[in-house]
């Protein structure tokens, strides 16, 4: 749904995306994380065809960016890190004008309005003012901009940075839901369990290059080692450390617990647990110790090393 090739954007001297390849999937939740200033809103803005690249090209739903910049803004969404509204307007008012530009038919485009509105709980604001709504009542007005026309692919700039709780979990419910519609979404987010909680890859850009790319578990695996879990029994350990050793990598034990690693848990995992039935051991839990992406992110945004360096190095570990 979208590919990318050397995607660079300079301005002036600052190189804000610096030879991006990348490529999305159809019905992907894709994240992008990175510092400030490291070159993520500008590379959407590039996908949604709203700024050219200096050089490299992007295809979006199969279409270029550039030669077919008016056909991508119809096929995409984008909800912009500061959404512009129009004060003066209304909300039902405002939704109207967007769907007009986007050419749906009027019936349409109150059906549709009605129902985003109802769905983030903005209906019984509908008649105001825009200048009187709040900031996270702003942003789920441009989220529901963003998503009026049912666009393919949906770029979402710090889509609940201004949200309370609530209504932070409906979007993500919202973002959820469309990728079972098999829609496209690429979101921007410091949010880091956020884009655990939602992404299905992720990409941390650092200095307007990716400097990792994978799925959440791939990039803790390759950077923070093999899975670690943690066995409690409602026994004592006390000759069963060899049957375990046999096994898994034994990191730390107690009384009637360990923690191993191992770098197949899909089969080990399995057979641990028949190997300690068949000798009557009870097992009153077996879990994976969690590992958060923010081990992760700060691990490559830290790393001190020149971006050349680490590139090379993530690439011979098969991570970029
Ligand atoms: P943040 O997390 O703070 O939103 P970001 O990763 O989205 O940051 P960008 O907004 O893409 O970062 O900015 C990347 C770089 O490009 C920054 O150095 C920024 O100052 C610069 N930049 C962005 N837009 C422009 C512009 N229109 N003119 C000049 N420089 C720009």
């Amino acid at each position: 749904m979208i590919e990318t090739a050397n995607l660079s954007k300079h301005f002036g001297s600052i190189r804000a995306v610096d030879g991006i390849d990348l490529r999305v999937r159809e019905g992907e939740v894709f994240a992008l994380l990175g510092p400030n200033g490291a070159g993520k809103t500008t590379t959407v803005r590039m996908l949604a065809a709203i700024l050219k690249p200096t050089t490299g090209w992007a295809r979006v739903a199969g279409l270029d960016t550039v030669r077919e910049a008016r056909q991508v803004r119809q096929s995409v969404g984008l909800l912009t890190e500061a959404p512009g509204l129009y004060t003066r307007m209304r909300a039902l008012e405002y939704l109207d004008f967007f769907g007009q530009l986007y050419r749906l038919p009027s019936r349409q485009r109150a059906a549709r309005s009605e129902q985003l509105l109802r769905r983030f709980d903005l209906w019984d604001a509908r008649h105001r003012r825009l200048g009187e709504y709040s900031k996270g009542m702003r942003q789920k007005l441009a989220l529901v901009r963003a998503m009026l026309h049912d666009p393919l692919v949906l770029f979402l700039d710090e889509p609940t940075s201004a949200m309370d709780p609530y209504s932070a979990r409906q979007v993500r419910e919202a973002i959820l839901e469309l990728r079972r519609e098999s829609r496209t979404i690429v979101l921007c987010t410091h949010n880091l369990s956020e884009a655990e909680a939602l992404a299905d890859r992720i990409a941390i850009i650092r200095r307007g290059r990716i400097a990792a790319l994978g799925s959440i578990s791939e990039l803790k695996r390759r950077l923070l080692g093999d899975p670690l879990f943690e066995l409690r029994l409602g026994t004592s350990l006390d000759g069963l450390l060899p049957l375990l050793e046999d096994l898994v990598q034994l990191r730390e034990y107690g009384n009637n617990w360990a923690r191993y690693t191992t770098p197949m848990p899909e089969t080990v995992n399995p057979q641990l647990m028949q190997r300690l039935i068949e000798h009557g051991v009870p097992v009153i839990t077996l879990s994976e110790v969690p590992r958060n992406l923010e081990e992760v992110y700060l691990r490559i945004v830290n790393d001190k090393q020149s971006d050349a360096e680490t590139y090379h190095q993530l690439l011979e570990q098969g991570i970029t």
